[in-house]
């Protein structure tokens, strides 16, 4: 007889691990399947750390209502369980006058998301705050922060592990075929190929995940559910450079990223990026030629930098929806009753804000689930 399971999760990234804890409390049997040899190995170790506000995303958006949903969630959760943060505070900065409209428009934005607290500032009281830094004026968001991710899935884990989730590392998803009101799930360990029945399943495997949908039986191009991976580098700067910027720096974002920012880490590394261009295959290594192109980007308004400070450090990869030149496109997050799929919910193109808003989308997916 086959092993049947109430839920099972593919993929213990941030949104598994945040769903796992969730739904793991409501008595139910949850397995988490997972390829690699333990949790977090993927993009979710490989971002910027950064608790976002919620400014940038379309009013109504699920991108925007989670965001600043999980900010929220987030800053508690790490303030109760002492996980590493620090509410530093952002600047947005319009490099010229051409810039000061828009962000005078993101400000407007920021405001019907629900982040109250943003403040327009001139050129002088950017000085003021950030005397390093050279703009033509600058949007504050108190809000923003950066946090210990790595904390944060570790804290997860274990209180989805506490809470009765049973988790399958080193076993890889390879077919799901629907049976009746259930699910067969073919997997591959290192024992070879076996299945379990599942009454529900939830799509949170990250760059994988428009596969999956796949190979429950979706046709994504129909659905629009196709992934494209948009990569982004960070360079990181030389320690001279440490405590010469409190905040985080952005500046005007790019078609699909948030622009080259400038970041301090909680251990007082100093980094530059992500980048965002467009490739076709998963590869985390960094072009040390984009140099040049990281330093003329940042050096727009941090005008101290030196071409030699520069390193390479490390990427991530961006599970998109939106393919290059296109507009914007919200996270998926669908239980797929009306596609012929009950029990099937698919979470794709998770990308930023997926950390802030993770604790946001586990509680949206436990009340779709209910
Ligand atoms: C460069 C960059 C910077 C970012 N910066 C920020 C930021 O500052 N703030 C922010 O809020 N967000 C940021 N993000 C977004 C954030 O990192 C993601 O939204 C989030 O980590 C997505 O988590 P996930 O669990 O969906 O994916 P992942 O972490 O990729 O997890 C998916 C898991 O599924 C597993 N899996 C896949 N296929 C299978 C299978 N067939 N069987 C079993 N397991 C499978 C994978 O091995 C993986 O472990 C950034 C992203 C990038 C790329």
């Amino acid at each position: 007889m086959l092993a049947e399971i109430d839920v099972a999760i593919i993929g213990a990234g941030v949104i598994g691990l945040a769903t796992a804890r969730e739904i793991a409390q409501g008595k139910k049997e949850v397995f988490v399947f997972e390829k690699n040899r333990t949790f977090g190995l993927e993009t979710s170790s490989r971002n910027s750390e950064v608790i976002h506000a919620g400014i940038y995303y379309p009013e109504d958006s699920l991108k925007a209502k989670l965001c600043v949903e999980g900010k929220n969630l987030l800053y508690e959760l790490c303030g109760k369980h002492t996980i590493a943060h620090k509410k530093c505070g952002k600047i947005i900065v319009a490099a010229d006058e051409s810039e000061v409209t828009w962000l005078e428009q993101l400000l407007e934005q920021g405001r019907r998301n629900g982040v109250a607290d943003l403040v327009l500032l001139s050129r002088t009281e950017v000085k003021k705050l950030e005397p390093h830094i050279e703009a033509r004026a600058g949007l504050l968001s108190p809000s923003s922060g950066i946090f210990d991710s790595h904390n944060l899935l570790k804290f997860l884990y274990a209180q989805a592990r506490e809470r009765g989730t049973e988790f399958a590392f080193g076993t890889e998803v390879i077919g799901i075929e629907r049976k009746g009101a259930k699910y067969k799930v073919q997997i591959r360990d290192r024992d070879g190929i076996s299945d379990v029945i599942a009454r529900v399943i939830l799509n949170c495997a990250g760059l994988n995940s428009d596969r999956i949908a796949q190979l429950a039986g979706i046709d994504i191009t129909r659905a629009g559910y196709r992934l494209h991976y948009c990569k982004g580098e960070y360079f990181s700067l030389d320690s001279k450079y440490r405590n010469l910027v409190s905040r985080l720096i952005y500046p005007a974002p790019e078609q699909a990223g948030h622009g080259i920012h400038w970041r301090q880490t909680l251990d007082g590394r100093v980094l530059l990026g992500p980048s965002a261009h467009y490739v076709e295959e998963i590869d985390y290594s960094v072009d040390g030629t984009h140099k040049q192109y990281f330093y003329d980007s940042a050096k727009r308004f941090l005008p101290f930098l030196d071409l030699e400070d520069l390193a390479p450090e490390s990427s991530g990869i961006r599970p998109k929806l939106q393919g290059p030149g296109e507009d914007f496109r919200d996270f998926v997050i669908a239980h797929e009753e009306k596609t012929g799929f009950p029990g099937l919910i698919n979470l794709i193109g998770i990308e930023s804000p997926g950390l802030t808003a993770a604790l946001a989308i586990a509680r949206y997916v436990r009340t779709m689930m209910a």
